[in-house]
């Protein structure tokens, strides 16, 4: 019998873990990880997270018998995985859940952008049924750079062919054989695609070289009145940069799944309280205004939330941890 916990679950998928492994010792947590809160558990060998559980350090120290991390998701951003390496705790995600889930609402943000869904939605529900100020524009003959051409940046390239776009193409790792099947081309630098581009989407992963990938050069090189997607991590943009290029009307829309700041910002008994540094008040308070821009549209991290991603996702994660149980290591393996 194996001791392990599971953090950021609801009580449906509880019930559907308890039943797939009923010879196991299950802890269920509603709220994320925290390494002041950890007594119960402190022997737990496997523990599973979402995206909003930061295992750190401090986390490790508290769980000496760890020997597996198993995150809900695609992205490992939130984990201490050098440290999880150093101390022989193997770490894994849930790579493949939800190219078609993700693509799709990339196209949900981008649609409600160019046929200005959201400020119909909100007029009408005002009684107002002027169409004055709601024109959009098509998507066919347009250019869509995807930055980041993995599972989710293919999918997101298979729907823009079929709205009839033109594509441009970014990443470090060029995929010869699907652009060859898909019909697109690869830029030959980034800043053909930030030039050129009349939507630009992100679907590259967070980390220390992808920081501010669009930064505020990068942002200045684009398109006037180009429409911004990011439905990767928050902090592969720069926010600032991105509100005052807003602002001055440079960019003409933002969709965004994703912000920096996005794990406090849905607390707001943490905005009051003094633990939380000054650099991000001023993101919080930045998100908020950014947010009630009439060109913006801010998802609360939601892309990957379809009823058939989120069985796929559970489904993996049980599968990573009987492989654990059973032949001592992860199917999907990030260290
Ligand atoms: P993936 O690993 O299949 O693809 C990522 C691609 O980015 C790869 O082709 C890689 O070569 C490329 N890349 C990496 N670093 C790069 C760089 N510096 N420059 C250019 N290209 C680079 O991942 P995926 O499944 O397509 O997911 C992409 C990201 O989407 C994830 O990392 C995750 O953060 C995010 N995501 C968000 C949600 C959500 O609910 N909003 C859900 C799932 C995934």
């Amino acid at each position: 019998m194996v001791k392990i916990a599971f953090f950021e679950v609801n009580p449906r998928e509880e019930t559907y873990i308890r039943k797939k492994l009923k010879n196991h010792d299950l802890y269920f947590f509603s709220d994320e990880i925290q390494s002041e809160d950890l007594t119960e558990i402190h022997d737990v060998e496997i523990i599973s997270v979402f995206i909003y559980s930061s295992v750190d350090k401090e986390v490790l120290k508290k769980l000496p018998k760890l020997r597996a991390i198993m995150t809900r998701s695609t992205g490992f951003d939130h984990i201490s995985v050098l440290a999880c390496k150093s101390l022989g705790i193997q770490v894994s995600n849930v790579p493949f859940y939800g190219e078609n889930t993700v693509a799709e609402h990339t196209f949900a943000l981008i649609l409600n952008l160019s046929r200005k869904v959201h400020k119909s939605y909100q007029r009408t529900i005002g009684d107002n049924y002027s169409i004055e100020g709601l024109q959009g524009f098509d998507l066919k003959g347009k250019t869509l750079g995807i930055i980041g051409v993995g599972h989710i940046g293919l999918h997101v390239i298979r729907i823009a062919k079929g709205f009839g776009m033109h594509v441009k193409a970014y990443d470090l790792n060029k995929d010869i054989f699907m652009s060859e099947v898909l019909h697109f081309n690869y830029c030959y630098s980034i800043n053909e695609l930030l030039r050129e581009s009349d939507i630009i989407t992100l679907h590259m992963p967070f980390n220390k070289q992808t920081y501010h990938f669009l930064d505020k050069e990068h942002l200045e090189m684009t398109k006037k009145g180009v429409i911004i997607i990011n439905t990767a991590r928050g902090g592969l943009l720069d926010t600032d940069a991105l509100y005052n290029l807003l602002e001055k009307g440079h960019i003409g829309g933002v969709g965004l799944d994703v912000i920096e700041g996005e794990d406090i910002i849905k607390e707001e008994e943490e905005l009051l309280s003094d633990r939380i540094p000054h650099e991000r008040i001023h993101e919080i308070f930045r998100d908020k205004r950014l947010f009630k821009m009439e060109n913006v549209i801010f998802t609360p991290h939601n892309a990957f939330n379809s009823k058939e991603a989120v069985q796929r996702i559970l489904d993996t994660s049980i599968d990573n941890i009987l492989s654990m149980i059973n032949n001592g290591k992860v199917i999907n393996p990030v260290n």
